[in-house]
């Protein structure tokens, strides 16, 4: 018996929509299938983490923890070893080199898959897609005007840009205002002073990219990330049921669950990075016990903690973030921003110390949104999203956290019903998953979707997405 090609469009080439095309590839598919990659920047496997910059721009995560093959976890490091025989898994290794990995990965892929099997990369920018005929085929369309008629769409959008910050409206138009620093590299000159808002990862980032400026950078409890070690994770499978039952009762019992936890490894003479790395391995099903109300309540008082444990920055970037402190080049602030105005070439900033009622002003040359991503689906700008929105198509939890899927990550519509051949991954799977943002988490959800679409008759989509025992099967997710 013959059969057609199955079409398959992936919406996105950055690590999400490169790793789903490698697992299709990789596995084999068992009838003719057009895997079609759809990317609207100029390389694929980049994304705005692993893009080229031409300034220093290392991982977040050692070379050890980056592969994007779970039965494989030293598959990035050997292929790091062959540019840079040095590397060790604990190299934090140059994200341009981690951008080669991923192109290089899907180019040998496609080579090594079955004639039957097909890779169609396109650059372009999709900006509708909807049901047609028996709601069967979805049909995807460019900006350009050209389409394809696909029998499944995954959506691997990526990280959108930082949240309107109030205020910089005021700002708009002028070239002093970096809204988006992926979109907009940093350029510092020197001896300017600049001011960051936000105090993360993408501050450091920021800060490293823009030597001989002064920084101020702003957030409201002014936490710096701590930096990685190369602590060795125990598992931690008895205080995974304490942790289990507390999630089931409230965000407070769960909080204080983490905190004994961490005690209690601390005590023992590890790292307290092992309990984080505990907690995260169990975060999905973690989250899926914690009732709405304690979800609110967690995101209101223990998100800013559980992030800056959570989001760790090398030692050695954190080293030289205490040198520009140290040297006055780099103030941390915990405050609250009241307020921006243009002042001829320069801008001036409102501002309140934390636990102050005095305002202060800072007279600066550039001010640049370094929040993070935004990741709220009812505030973004992306004309997809807003489409797949408005039809009905897709939407979001009540907390504002991503969109809505079911198990595989099929998209669940606006009456919170499975829509039928379209799927999502990427970090907005938060909202039903809560920690899905880095390399290693990513990777189970996009080899457990290669798999369902791969299977000779796809196994039926559950409503309620599989939990983190499955995930936590396929590998331990050690800390980014
Ligand atoms: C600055 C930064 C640094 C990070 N560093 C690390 C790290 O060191 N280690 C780690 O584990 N994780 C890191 N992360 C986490 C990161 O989210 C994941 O590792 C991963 O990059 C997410 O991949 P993605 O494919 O989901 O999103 P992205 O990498 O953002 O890729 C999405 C892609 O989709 C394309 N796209 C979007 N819409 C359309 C459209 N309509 N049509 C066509 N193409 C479209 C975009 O152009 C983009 O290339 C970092 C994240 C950021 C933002």
């Amino acid at each position: 018996m013959t059969h057609l090609p199955r079409t398959l469009v992936i919406v996105g080439a950055g690590f999400s929509g490169t790793t789903v095309a490698i697992n299709l590839l990789r596995l084999s598919y068992w009838r003719p299938l057009r895997i079609v990659l759809l990317e609207r920047a100029y390389r694929m496997g980049r994304g705005v983490a692993y893009a080229d910059k031409d300034y220093p721009y290392p991982l977040n995560v050692p070379a050890g923890r980056m592969s994007l093959n779970s039965s494989d976890p030293l598959e990035f490091l050997k292929f790091a070893q062959q540019r840079l025989p040095g590397a060790t898994a604990d190299d934090f290794l140059p994200r341009s080199l981690y951008g080669e990995y991923l192109e290089t990965t899907l180019h040998d892929a496609e080579l090594a898959s079955p004639p039957h099997v097909q890779l169609t990369k396109i650059h372009g920018d999709v900006c509708s897609i909807e049901h047609v005929g028996s709601k069967r085929s979805l049909r995807v369309e460019l900006k350009d005007g050209s389409s394809f008629i696909a029998d499944d769409v995954v959506l691997a959008l990526g990280n959108p840009p930082p949240g309107h910050v109030p205020g910089t409206e005021r700002l708009a138009g002028s070239r002093r205002y970096i809204s988006d620093p992926w979109a907009s590299p940093p350029q510092f000159e020197p001896g300017e002073t600049a001011l960051i808002i936000g105090t993360g990862l993408s501050m450091a980032d920021a800060v490293l990219a823009g030597a001989n400026a002064t920084f101020h950078a702003i957030s409201r409890r002014g936490l710096v990330p701590p930096s990685q070690t190369a602590f060795r994770h125990a598992g931690c499978d008895d205080d995974g049921a304490k942790l289990l039952r507390a999630a089931s009762l409230s965000a407070r019992r769960l909080m204080r669950a983490v905190r004994e936890l961490t005690d209690e490894v601390q005590g023992r003479g590890g790292d307290w990075r092992e309990a984080i790395t505990c907690v995260r391995n169990l975060a999905p099903t973690l989250w899926h016990r914690l009732p709405q109300p304690e979800r609110a309540r967690f995101l209101r008082h223990a998100r800013p903690y559980w992030d800056v444990h959570r989001h760790r920055l090398p030692q050695e970037t954190l080293a030289k973030l205490h040198d520009l402190r140290r040297a006055n080049k780099l103030h941390i602030h915990a405050g609250r921003i009241l307020g921006f105005e243009l002042v001829g070439e320069k801008i001036s900033v409102q501002w309140r110390a934390r636990g102050s009622d005095e305002i202060q002003t800072l007279l600066v040359d550039r001010v640049m949104n370094c929040t993070g991503a935004d990741y709220n689906p009812i505030r973004s700008r992306d004309h997809l999203l807003r489409s797949l929105l408005a039809q009905g198509l897709a939407t979001t939890d009540t907390l504002g956290l991503g969109l809505r899927t079911a198990n595989y990550g099929a998209l669940l519509d606006s009456r919170n019903r499975i829509v039928p051949n379209l799927y999502y991954i990427g970090p907005m799977l938060r909202a039903d998953h809560w920690e899905c943002t880095a390399a290693q988490e990513l990777r189970i959800h996009a080899e457990r979707l290669a798999h369902h679409l791969a299977a000779p008759a796809m196994a039926p989509v559950l409503a309620t997405p599989r939990s983190a025992a499955s995930l936590r099967g396929a590998a331990n997710i050690a800390a980014f």
